[in-house]
């Protein structure tokens, strides 16, 4: 089958023929019919963000975001079926640490899709039973790959991380794959104010389109008081980085009010410094790091979609052949044509 692979060791990325895989105990496998491409898969490839090669693992299909249908059930696997539509999570938990062990819930060493083992930018793609969700009839299946990762990440960080609050206001930096989710979802939390920063004017004009109440220019002049104006003369509750960008960490850092919670959710091994540690302190500000999703926010984003809360027909940007995935990647990097997500169809 035809698969997208980087080369851990060389840091190339091409697609190749490889083996259709053979689903082991507990694990069922995918014909993939939507993958999306994300802004990490870029930069896993332009090695900004380091995997390292293990001994046994020395190449890795990329993709997390990933939908299609059931074709083949591994032994002892018993909620699914052959031809159930499904997605995918965008990675599971180990299984085997401690916390694991006592079903806590939080994992010591959670793994991630399309890095820490093959992903499914592939003809099929193989997934242990307990990270599988099924796709309401109505949800079309390029729509349902996105949930697991440009949806639910901004969702997760928004809902748990940032503990968003009915009428705390909210600035969203990065309209982006996952910013472009986040608007729309800081609006279901019931956010208010949400103030979109990005420096395309393409990308402020979809964040009011999706639900901004304002959108500015990170380099415009007096925005610490256009943000203040806007909040009430309070500052931000909450700031979220979506782009994983140190100048964008630092201006929505500078821009919360007291309590304010500055939420690192686009990844970068870029150092982080709090611009006056005095008024942090004094005014009680945190900085939380955030990291994906669980399963339980997948299955409620199934639901909220299928019930309407969430529009995501407009996130779909275009559909590429699973061969063009080199193409799709440098179309994200350049930023061609903005788009939100870019599908591979294999
Ligand atoms: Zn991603
Ligand atoms: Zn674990």
């Amino acid at each position: 089958m035809l698969a997208g692979r980087l080369d851990l060791t060389t840091g190339t990325f091409g697609m190749q023929e490889i083996p259709i895989p053979e689903p082991g105990p507990g694990e069922v496998r995918l014909k993939v019919e939507a993958a999306g491409i994300c802004l990490s898969d870029v930069h896993l490839i332009d090695g900004t963000l380091p995997v390292k090669a293990r001994r046994d693992f020395t190449q890795v299909t990329l993709g997390h975001e990933v939908a299609g249908v059931i074709d083949r059930l591994g032994p002892g696997v018993t909620p699914w079926q052959v031809g159930q539509r499904v997605l995918l999570h965008a990675g599971q938990v180990c299984g085997k640490c401690q916390p694991c062990l006592v079903r806590s819930g939080e994992c010591l060493r959670v793994q991630t899709r399309g890095v820490d083992y093959d992903g499914g930018w592939a003809e099929y793609a193989l997934a242990r039973q307990d990270t599988v969700a099924a796709v309401p009839e109505d949800l079309p299946i390029e729509q349902a790959a996105i949930l697991p990762d440009a949806v639910s990440t901004p969702y997760a960080a928004l809902l748990e991380t940032a503990a968003l609050r009915p009428a705390e206001s909210v600035g969203l930096w990065g309209i982006g794959g996952l910013g472009a989710h986040a608007v729309q979802i800081a609006r279901l939390l019931g956010a208010a104010p949400i103030l979109a920063f990005d420096l395309l004017p393409e990308a402020r004009a979809r964040a009011l389109s999706f639900g901004a109440d304002a959108a500015f220019d990170p380099r415009e002049e007096d925005l610490r008081d256009k943000v203040r104006r806007a909040t009430d003369g309070r500052g931000l509750d909450v700031a979220v980085d979506l782009a994983g960008v140190p100048a964008a960490r630092a201006q929505a850092q500078a821009l919360l009010g007291p309590r304010g919670r500055l939420v690192l959710v686009g990844v970068t091994p870029e150092a982080l410094s709090v611009d006056n540690s005095l008024f942090f302190c004094t005014l009680m500000q945190q900085v939380r790091g955030h990291y994906g999703s669980t399963m339980g926010h997948l299955l409620q984003l199934v639901k909220l979609t299928r019930h309407r809360r969430l529009e995501l027909s407009r996130s779909i940007s275009a559909l590429l052949p699973l061969a063009d995935a080199p193409l799709g990647v440098e179309r994200l990097a350049k930023k061609e044509g903005h788009p939100i997500r870019l599908i591979l169809k294999p």
